[in-house]
């Protein structure tokens, strides 16, 4: 297949092949999604195929206005209302009962769908150019880092999708922060750029809870089937090094001696006597979701036999960056005391 390169100014076209069932990748702030019509049973099920994405994973339906919430959540309670008026358009998913209209490929089956209205002015010309939500995982393979920039989705999906939107590198760089929505709770299932800190914030009547799969491993059957893939895996083993930053560099560098050949996932302030990948400042917890994936993707390059990183504690987007780099070790992780 073909892969067409397409710019911001083509949302129209990208629309069209929307609507006639084609597959296309396009920049959101989270990372690239690849789309199809979300009411589209077929086209859900290409999205699948092209990733290689195991069929009882979920997708989320992406909205560019709240009108269209009516024909695909059941009912809106004053929860998702509020979270909806505080971060719409953004970085949020939230998950509620779903409509008849809503495929089954979709939701993998469940009684539930997530949906997001994305920031990302060429999302919502997509979306909206194509008059139908849009069903979008990032796009990438299955396994693989989320592409946060053209060329990422370039290698992992050219010539397996009709075509690609190129749009610069996506700011937030981490995939939306998925919650499901209860009358008097919310839960978050995937940490994102809405820490738990900024949706407490804006909820007087509903509690926050972060499920256990987010910062451990979920064996039999999590809340949201994504948890028990193993995701963003880098080619060579990772071990996570969680604790003061000072002292998990010194425990990096040590674990490393006079090996040459691995490599490691730093805060800018660090070095170490092997490749080194940079990935933020040590307290700029923003800048390391914006690079984390590229960085990945460049860790790959350099084909390491084995990565150590520096994983940043767990508050504010803290806790999504220490969720990616403690999947990406598949929770092989070291506490730094
Ligand atoms: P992605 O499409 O790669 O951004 O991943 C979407 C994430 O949301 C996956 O972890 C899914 O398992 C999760 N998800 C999507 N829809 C639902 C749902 N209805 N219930 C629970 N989790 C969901
Ligand atoms: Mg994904």
């Amino acid at each position: 297949m073909q892969t067409l390169h397409l710019t911001e100014h083509d949302a129209a076209r990208a629309g069209d092949i929307l609507r006639h069932g084609g597959l296309v990748a396009f920049p959101t702030e989270t990372v690239y999604g690849l789309g199809a019509n979300a009411f589209d049973a077929d086209a859900v099920r290409r999205i699948f195929e092209a990733k290689g994405r195991p069929c009882d994973n979920p997708l989320i339906a992406h909205i560019c206005d709240l009108d269209t919430l009516p024909t695909l959540w059941r009912e809106i309670p004053d929860t998702a209302r509020t979270l909806a008026a505080a971060f719409w358009p953004g970085p949020l998913t939230m998950i509620l009962p779903r409509t008849a209209a809503v495929p089954d490929a979709l939701t993998a089956g469940l009684d539930t769908v997530a949906v997001r209205f994305p920031s990302h002015p060429v999302a919502q010309a997509v979306i909206r150019a194509a008059g139908v939500p849009i069903a979008a995982p990032s796009a990438n393979l299955s396994g693989h880092p989320s592409p946060t920039t053209y060329e990422h989705v370039l290698h992992d999906l050219g010539g397996r999708v009709d075509a690609i939107v190129e749009g610069g590198m996506s700011s937030v760089g981490l995939e939306s922060t998925v919650v499901a929505v209860e009358e008097h709770r919310v839960t978050v299932l995937r940490p994102g750029g809405i820490s738990p800190e900024m949706l407490a914030v804006v909820l007087d009547d509903a509690e926050v809870i972060i499920d256990p799969g987010v910062t451990c491993p979920v064996e039999s059957a999590p809340r949201s089937p994504g948890m028990k893939y193993r995701h963003y895996a880098p080619l060579a083993p990772m071990t996570a090094f969680t604790g003061d930053p000072d002292r998990t560099a010194a425990a990096i560098r040590e674990k490393i001696g006079m090996r040459t050949d691995c490599a490691a996932l730093l805060f800018d302030e660090y070095d170490a006597p092997c490749s080194v990948v940079h990935y933020g400042r040590r307290a700029d917890s923003l800048a390391q979701a914006h690079r984390l994936f590229d960085a990945l993707r460049k860790l790959d390059d350099l084909a390491p036999t084995e990565i150590f990183a520096q994983c940043p504690d767990e508050t504010g987007v803290g806790l999504a960056v220490a969720n990616r780099i403690k999947r990406a070790a598949g929770f092989h992780v070291v506490n730094v005391p």
